[in-house]
């Protein structure tokens, strides 16, 4: 069995050569080590191999983890963000990449305002408007984006999303291309991060325009 670290290493290189092909440097593209499910002792492991940025998707399980591994890393809330659970979310996380509407935003402002903190948010999008499946639609997308950047105590970042589940990676490319589209439709300064990719389809993703990537089994194996 490979090492977290050997992981890590090949997985960058996948990204710094799928970067490359795409004509940007390596550094173009951030990665984001998904570690849900993962015990914090397997994260500092991580941690220790270089992940510098690390995604939860459920606040109950990340909150005591991110107490046991602390600050020193970004923190992003990569889950469906409850309204209940948003002041946690603004207490612990760097950035929020769900965000899918305004109430959600508003909320999250307010929380983060009450706490003393600005939060990074990216605007989830439902690429292919898939009905069981979060995210604001497509055409919906860049007014929400407006929206959420006028508020007090969030920086509007960008854009994430999912293509829907295809066995051939190849066929999840003109999702990939669709939200790259409405990224480049946003005003310049909220074009930072593009969130797509995650272990099957991250190359297909760096390729098409990607500068995050999200990546959990790849780097800790298969989750149980
Ligand atoms: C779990 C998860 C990932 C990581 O998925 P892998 O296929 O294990 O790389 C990425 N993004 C989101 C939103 C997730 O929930």
């Amino acid at each position: 069995m490979p090492t977290i670290r050997e992981n890590i290493l090949a997985v960058q290189e996948r990204i710094a050569n799928a970067a490359r092909r795409s004509g940007r440097p390596p550094g173009a593209v951030t990665l984001v080590a998904v570690t849900k499910t993962i015990d914090p002792e397997r994260i500092r492991e991580a941690i220790a191999a270089g992940a510098n940025n690390l995604g939860e998707n459920y606040i109950q399980e990340a909150v005591p983890k991110i107490e046991a591994v602390g600050h020193g890393v970004k923190w992003h809330f990569i889950g469906h963000l409850q309204t209940n659970k948003a002041r946690f979310a603004a207490l612990h996380f760097d950035m929020v990449q769900t965000v899918d509407d305004l109430k959600v935003a508003r909320n999250l402002s307010r929380k983060a305002e009450a706490v003393g903190r600005n939060i990074e948010v990216l605007i989830e999008v439902n690429i292919a408007a898939e009905e069981q499946k979060s995210g604001v639609q497509p055409e919906a997308a860049v007014d929400l984006a407006g929206e959420v950047a006028s508020l007090p105590s969030l920086e509007l970042a960008g854009l994430m999303g999912m293509p829907p589940f295809l066995k051939k990676t190849e066929e999840t490319r003109p999702f990939f291309r669709k939200l790259k589209d409405i990224f480049d439709a946003l005003p310049k300064e909220h074009q930072i991060y593009l969130s797509m990719g995650m272990t099957g389809d991250f190359e297909a993703a760096v390729e098409e325009g990607s500068t995050m990537v999200r990546i959990g089994t790849a780097i800790f194996g298969p989750r149980t």
